[in-house]
């Protein structure tokens, strides 16, 4: 990643030629470094610079009260790459949904959930989703675009500063898909561990699974947390729930994610939606087990948040209790996870980048 093309006569450019440079976020210390030396200035503003972006929230260069006066001038139009808050709902669970918007007028959701000392932060990493799974409400509303690395980071920074405490967690389960977005998503993701200091561990990554691109990430060696949205014990009714799982058969997924496992060491997590009479059976239970055997894996279950275009239900308690029973007689791993912000149409499957 660079940023690159590099501009040392910023006073005369017009705004067409504005559009064309690079926002300064997602940079490294040492690319920010490389920028200032460009510009003339010593080495040492680049730590400054990278200060001022990612810990002191700044949104324009003419802010930097350390900088030159003269210079601050010179480069006040260089964008930062900052959106914008468009619309913000509180769940009464605290949990805050944010319509961010970009420099090109696109929404975005971006979801943070307070938990005890933790702040984790869901973002998007696409305007929209080309997946089309049929549960989902990110998926009906179409596909515009991918985010670019700086404004998934942003995301953090602006849920960051609204919460006025450092995000603990990053969960790559907003709107997108991660995994057609890949270049970007890994440029974000070292800007998250290397700028703004959040742990690998703590960054998670959830993809429905696109051929070839587990594998891919496999080979960064990265300690992140890959989590696959599994969502049914078996091709066929994987099939009628998630479209893009026609041409991907879910034993090429599961084999790539064992080759995840053994090159990465790290163990996958399986999200499995549950929807009544669906897949919430106890048979599918005890199927999933078996696809699972052996298998250094965890399973979160996620009952079903209602969305309005179609009539899936969430199951009962009881069901659910009954599901998680099996697997746990498998000896496989399981949570439940209720997820937070449901009030505020924040929970898992329910952004669509409107206001309600
Ligand atoms: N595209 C990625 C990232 C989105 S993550 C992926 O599919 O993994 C969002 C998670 O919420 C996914 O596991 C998704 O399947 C799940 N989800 C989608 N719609 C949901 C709904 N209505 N209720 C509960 N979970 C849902």
């Amino acid at each position: 990643m660079s940023v690159t093309p590099l501009i040392s006569q910023v006073d005369s450019l017009n705004p067409k030629q504005l559009e064309n440079i690079p926002p300064l976020l997602g940079a490294s210390v040492a690319e920010l470094t490389a920028w200032v030396q460009q510009q003339g200035q010593p080495a040492y503003r680049g730590k400054q610079l990278h200060d001022w972006i990612y810990h002191k929230g700044v949104r324009s260069l003419a802010d930097i009260s350390v900088f030159p006066k003269q210079w601050r001038a010179e480069v006040a139009e260089i964008p930062i790459g900052r959106s914008t808050i468009h619309h913000r709902a509180v769940a009464p669970d605290g949990t805050i949904k944010y319509l961010l918007q970009l420099a090109d007028g696109q929404i975005v959701e971006t979801v943070g959930i307070p938990s005890d000392k933790r702040l984790t932060v869901c973002v998007s990493t696409q305007v929209g989703c080309p997946m089309a799974c049929d549960f989902c409400a990110t998926g009906k509303g179409g596909y515009k675009r991918n985010l670019a690395p700086h404004e998934i980071v942003d995301q953090v920074l602006t849920v960051q500063e609204d919460f006025q405490q450092r995000v603990s967690h990053v969960v790559f389960m907003g709107m997108g898909e991660p995994l057609l977005n890949t270049e970007n998503v890994l440029a974000s993701l070292r800007s998250l561990n290397q700028d703004v200091g959040i742990g690998q561990r703590s960054l998670t990554v959830s993809t429905v699974g696109i051929r070839d691109r587990i594998r891919q990430l496999a080979q960064h060696h990265l300690q992140i947390t890959l989590a696959v949205s599994l969502h049914a014990p078996n091709q066929a009714l994987r099939e009628e729930l998630i479209p893009s799982a026609r041409p991907y058969p879910l034993e090429d997924l599961l084999a790539e994610c064992r080759e995840y496992v053994a090159i990465t060491g790290r163990r996958v997590s399986f999200e499995y939606i549950l929807l009544a009479g669906v897949n919430d059976l106890p048979e599918h239970a005890l199927q999933l087990a078996k696809c699972l055997r052996g298998f250094q894996c965890h399973v979160n279950l996620i009952p079903y948040n209602p969305i309005q275009e179609v009539d899936y239900k969430r199951p009962n308690s009881d069901r659910i209790q009954a599901f998680v029973n099996v697997l746990k007689q498998q000896f496989i791993a399981v949570s439940v996870r209720y997820s937070r912000g449901l009030e505020a149409d924040a929970a898992c499957g329910q952004l669509r980048a409107s206001k309600n």
